[in-house]
């Protein structure tokens, strides 16, 4: 696990003229001080963890005190639970090492589009993430090789900007990146997948605003969300003001065990998301990575939640409920009926 973690506060530099210091929790005990967790469950706590606890202060505000039994505590505070060994949970679940492009950071796993691994950094760790054992570091920081290989294949019409999440970035970064995709002919679209904003709202600000209307080529942008609870009126005004650009929004959700796995909840989630014009786009099955297995949702399980969903919600608010199985020649759609 290499994920690059500021000690106490995440320095979070947006531009060459100015930083953003925000407060993260990436202590476990002042994390559990602020929630007023009581003694006797402390000792359910991972203290110890090689992909350790980063939560802004503006996520940890939205639980409810006192309790485990919360969606934002059960999603990014460590739990001893992370140790049960069960053979089923691997350290690359997704087997993104195979699909690298010539120990790039660019995978390619399916037809027409490559995803690019911008950074390691992400605003927030969710106990749950897939690519929480990416080997990051022995990467290059640079993306000329990435770029070199993108412009040579035509048959690449989508670039997907991941990570970490790309997000992390500075503005500087992403502008030269973005600038050097937009001059790829062949390049049509650029995906974000993000998650930055939930914890962090203020990163969309003018700067990156401008950024994403100087580009040409069609922005899509997709943020990782999973509960009700995680959105507010700043992150969907934030969401607003990417769309006012043209650039469509929408979401995707992990189902989690004991934290969005009912019917209320995801309806509310899927519903207000489409009040705010981001469209629910995936419902993803867990990927079975070591130390999630707490997490999982038995597929049976997935598919009677979708089955009722799909009774009360408009069609576009359905996300697809669908999993990925490594060499694939795409995600697998779960059907419910
Ligand atoms: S934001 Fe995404 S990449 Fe980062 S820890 Fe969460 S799931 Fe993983």
């Amino acid at each position: 696990m290499l994920f690059k973690i500021y000690k106490q506060k995440l320095i979070l530099v947006i531009s060459n003229w100015r930083r953003i210091q925000l407060q993260n929790f990436t202590s476990w005990d002042k994390l559990v001080s602020y929630l007023n967790l009581p003694e006797e469950i402390r000792g359910k706590i991972l203290k110890k963890s090689t992909f350790p606890l980063n939560l802004p202060l503006r996520l940890a505000a939205k639980a409810e005190k006192g309790i485990l039994n919360d969606p934002i505590v059960k999603q990014f505070l460590p739990s001893l639970e992370e140790l049960k060994p069960n053979s089923n949970f691997v350290l690359d679940p997704v087997q993104d090492a195979i699909f690298r492009k010539q120990n790039t950071r660019l995978l390619q796993k399916y037809k027409g589009r490559a995803l690019l691994i911008t950074t390691s950094a992400c605003a927030m760790h969710c106990r749950y993430c897939f690519r929480k054992n990416f080997d990051y570091e022995a990467q290059n920081k640079e993306f000329s090789k990435e770029l070199e290989i993108i412009a040579q294949d035509a048959s690449l019409k989508e670039i997907i900007l991941s990570g970490g999440d790309p997000l992390s970035l500075s503005d500087e970064v992403l502008q030269k990146l973005l600038s050097e995709l937009d001059a790829i002919s062949h390049i049509k679209r650029i995906r974000f997948h993000t998650r930055f904003p939930v914890g962090i709202p203020e990163r969309i600000d003018e700067s990156f605003l401008s950024l994403l209307a100087s580009i040409n080529k069609q922005i899509i942008f997709v943020i990782h969300v999973n509960h009700p609870k995680e959105l507010d009126s700043d992150i969907y005004a934030a969401m607003k003001s990417i769309q006012k650009l043209g650039i469509p929004v929408l979401s995707q959700s992990v189902l989690l065990q004991g934290v969005n796995d009912s019917v209320p909840v995801l309806k509310e989630l899927f519903e207000n998301l489409s009040d705010h014009g981001i469209l629910p786009y995936y419902l993803h099955k867990l990927d079975p990575v070591q130390g999630s297995a707490h997490f999982d949702v038995l597929e049976e399980e997935g598919k009677a939640l979708m089955k009722e969903l799909s009774t009360c919600l408009s069609g576009y608010a359905l996300p697809k409920f669908a999993k990925e199985e490594p060499k694939k020649p795409s995600k697998t759609l779960i059907s419910f009926f």
